[in-house]
């Protein structure tokens, strides 16, 4: 029988064996609003003895939670998007008050997470397997889908809510049990992310949230046995290092990692429309997203034309406190974020980038920026920023284009303005990226897709049954028929 409302209050301490634990109130730390600088809750942020006990409810539970029926993982999920649906304005709330998102990208992610829910309960039902033609005579051969056992998932900040939960909920729709690090600057999501779970009857230790230090808690969850694959999703640097300590202990991992994604405007595009994809593919969520389309490619018989009308759009961005929905650029996550920025500025136009607007900065919040005349040396061109600047490149040609897209260690995500059928597919087989969209913007997620990177972007991919694939394992049956002959 499926209980509801076990937990009916904010959590602010780790969600361990279906439960808050009990802390000392003095060794809270509180938790700051990016866009205020004020702290508007505290949360306690867990040891690695707390980690320990999480596997051990989450190791606990798993053969029972493995052996559930597919229905009921999917009312249980399902269940779960109807709460947070519930739950929106709460959770918009949240998101706002500790991530520093806007109203309007809060909003999208609270419908989008519903989404990833749904889907997962659809996966429930779709775990198959396949009968495999059997040389032995009298020999049923079959390949069979069985869950891992515990999943460890360490999530980043800037989309907290969607980041973990995919991970979460298509693990759970497999029949594996999870202990979920949030990042240290959105912790408080992350144990929303268990009150939701907690109110849709799921039972205790299936999934266990430890907020708490990265390297620290992340440690842990590297070295445990019983911790059976580790899904990672955030910088390239802790993502390499995550992978490391997994592979040294023969565990799975996945890796979603940084990004410097190209959107191409090739010379025949419609120079409004791309303006708008190349405004919002960027400076949505002040440019915090890993598919952010930080390098803009432009071919050069349109790039002084596309300049303009961007720089006109950008200026006419409203920058200020997240909360107004007429706010598009709201604070980054950490102020120590903004001089990050402008240093590379600084160095960029020391090597012959222009600023035709923004570069500048108080508090958390960094003005939309346009660089022009970037060029592959540059570090705006090769490193991940996290902010709101855009780096305009001239390309010569389409050819010049997709080489220039090409020259970056990442490869997350690219997209391609133009309605030149041949040059549309040429982009979609040639440019090093796990995802490309044709006539978007770089940044694109379904939660059905088969989501991930190449390069220094990362590794699996996430969604739908492709995250089905990564969170079973392939077990090989046979049943003989009667007695087999065997030579002696
Ligand atoms: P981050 O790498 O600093 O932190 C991500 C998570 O890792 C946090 O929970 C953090 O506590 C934890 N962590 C830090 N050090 C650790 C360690 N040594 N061992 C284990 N865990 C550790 O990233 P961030 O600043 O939160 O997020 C921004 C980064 O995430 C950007 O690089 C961005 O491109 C990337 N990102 C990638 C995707 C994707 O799908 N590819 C999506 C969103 C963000």
């Amino acid at each position: 029988m499926i209980a509801y409302n076990r937990i009916d209050k904010n959590m602010t301490t780790p969600y361990i064996n279906g439960q808050m634990i009990d802390v000392d109130p003095a060794a809270m730390t509180p938790v700051v609003n990016p866009a205020s600088g004020k702290a508007f809750s505290k949360v306690f942020m867990a040891r690695p003895e707390h980690m320990t006990r999480a596997i051990d409810a989450a190791y606990a539970v798993k053969d029972v939670w493995g052996n559930t029926l597919p229905s009921e993982r999917e009312l249980i999920l399902i269940r779960a998007a109807d709460v947070l649906d519930s739950m929106r304005s709460e959770v918009v709330d949240l998101l706002i008050e500790e991530g520093g998102a806007t109203f309007g990208k809060s909003q999208f992610e609270v419908s989008y997470v519903v989404g990833v829910l749904r889907s997962a309960a659809g996966e429930c039902r779709r775990i198959m397997g396949n009968t495999i033609p059997c040389d032995t005579p009298g020999r049923i051969s079959m390949a069979i889908r069985r869950p891992l056992g515990v999943v460890g998932g360490i999530a980043p900040f800037n989309f907290p809510l969607i980041l973990a939960t995919k991970k979460v909920a298509f693990a759970l729709a497999a029949g594996n049990t999870f202990v979920l690090k949030p990042s240290e600057e959105t912790s408080l999501v992350g144990l929303k992310i268990a009150e939701i779970f907690d109110k849709a009857g799921l039972p205790p230790g299936v999934l266990n949230v430890v907020p708490g230090d990265g390297p620290t808690l992340g440690a842990v969850l590297c070295a445990d046995p019983r911790v059976k694959v580790v899904l990672f999703t955030g910088s390239t640097a802790v993502g390499r290092q995550i992978g490391v300590e997994c592979a040294r202990r023969g565990k799975k991992f996945d890796l979603e990692m940084g990004g410097k994604s190209p959107l191409l405007v090739m010379k025949d595009a419609n120079l409004k429309y791309a303006v708008d994809t190349a405004a919002f593919g960027l400076f949505i969520h002040q440019g915090q997203i890993c598919m952010a389309g930080s390098r803009i490619i432009v071919e050069e018989p349109v790039y002084d034309e596309f300049l303009d009308l961007f720089v006109a759009k950008t200026k006419s961005l409203k920058v200020g406190d997240p909360r107004d929905p007429h706010t598009v650029i709201g604070p980054l996550i950490r102020a120590s974020q903004c001089p990050f920025i402008a240093e590379r500025i600084d160095a960029s136009k020391a090597q012959g980038a222009r600023v035709l607007c923004g570069g500048t900065y108080e508090g958390n919040y960094f003005q939309p920026t346009v660089l022009a005349d970037v060029t592959p040396s540059m570090s705006v061109f090769q490193e991940e920023l996290f902010g709101p600047v855009a780096s305009v490149v001239k390309a010569k040609n389409a050819d010049d284009a997709i080489q220039l897209a090409n020259n970056t260690r990442y490869g997350l995500t690219s997209a391609v303005i133009t309605n030149d059928l041949q040059l549309a597919m040429r982009c979609a087989l040639e440019l090093e990226s796990g995802s490309v969209h044709i006539n978007g913007c770089t940044i694109h997620d379904e939660p059905h897709a088969p989501f991930g990177g190449v390069k220094d972007s990362g590794m699996g991919r996430e969604g739908g049954q492709w995250s089905m694939d990564e969170l079973t394992q392939l077990k090989w049956v046979t049943i003989q028929q009667g007695e087999a002959h065997y030579p002696f």
